[in-house]
């Protein structure tokens, strides 16, 4: 079966991202939203992030003009009918993800994979909901998703092996190295990752350190780009919150607890650097 469209559902950060890096792999992507406003933004990031490839050398004027012609932007759902996979990249909420997976079982045909981004929800309670749980699968990008190479595959109980070959391909299409991991609560990435932020987060609320000294020794001593503040306040503090629940609520042990000092901080709205203010001010 050809992969010729590719449906992107959720046209946020990481649907313009994942937008990008298909319509430039050579695949015809219908890019969907809830609303044409949602659209016009992505369409015009993803016309400004290929301009840097342009200015790199890594992309033609021409090759640009082709790629973003190649994107079709959608809000009627009904037009994803004409896709031959589907990547959704919509709010991390559980009932807009369980919403959208009953709707695209409905509008697909029976044979297409519907791939979710999700950093946290279970990818086996969204296959459940639909009549195909063996064509459901994680395929869990990075921010921002032009410039890093991975892609997590989530295996959910019912994914078939021809599921997780065929996101395999697609990933070494779109130039991406695919690792692939089972379904459990923050997969392996923010399994690992989360506890290490929330970690440093406790050592700036014991006073054991100041953000700045914390960051530092991860960055010289571990070679870390940046350190876990530093992270975390990109990522988004209550991004971090919502997964220290993922893995207190979903693997039970108090070691995930989330740390007071980030719930303090999200409760008086310093959510990082979207909004100015974290453990560091911008
Ligand atoms: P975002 O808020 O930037 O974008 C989400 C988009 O989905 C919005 O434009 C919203 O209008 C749209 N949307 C909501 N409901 C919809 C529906 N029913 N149909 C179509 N579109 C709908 O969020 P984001 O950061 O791009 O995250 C999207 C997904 O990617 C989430 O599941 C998130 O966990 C995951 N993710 C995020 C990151 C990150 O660093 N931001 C990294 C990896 C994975």
């Amino acid at each position: 079966m050809t992969m010729g469209k590719i449906a992107v559902v959720g046209a946020g950060t990481m649907g313009s991202g994942i937008a990008h890096v298909v319509a430039r792999g050579g695949y015809e992507v219908i890019l969907c939203d809830v609303e044409q406003t949602f659209l016009e933004r992505a369409l015009g990031t993803i016309d400004k992030n290929i301009d840097r490839e342009v200015a790199k050398g890594k992309a033609t004027p021409e090759e640009k003009a082709a790629a973003l012609k190649r994107i079709v932007p959608v809000v009627d759902r009904r037009n994803l009918a004409q896709s031959d996979f589907v990547v959704e990249a919509a709010t991390e909420k559980f009932e807009v993800k369980a919403q959208l997976f009953r709707d695209l079982d409905r509008i697909c045909r029976p044979e297409v994979i519907l791939a979710s981004n999700t950093s946290s929800i279970s990818i086996t309670k969204l296959a459940a909901l639909t009549a195909r749980p063996d064509k459901v699968i994680g395929m869990h990008f990075f921010n921002p998703v032009p410039v890093m190479r991975l892609i997590e595959v989530i295996r959910g109980l019912a994914t078939a092996d021809d599921t997780v070959q065929r996101v395999r391909e697609l990933a070494a299409k779109l130039d991406k190295t695919p690792i692939e991991v089972n379904d459990a609560p923050g997969f392996v990435s923010n399994r690992v990752l989360m506890p290490l932020l929330n970690e440093a987060m406790y050592a700036v609320m014991e006073g054991v350190a100041k953000a700045e000294a914390i960051d530092e020794v991860f960055k010289l001593g571990m070679a870390h780009p940046m350190g876990p503040l530093t992270l975390a306040d990109f990522i988004g503090l209550d991004v971090c919150l919502d997964i220290m629940r993922v893995l207190h609520d979903g693997l039970g042990d108090p070691k995930y607890r989330p740390c007071p000092l980030l719930i303090k901080m999200v409760d008086a709205g310093w959510l990082g650097r979207k909004n100015g203010r974290g453990f560091y001010t911008y």
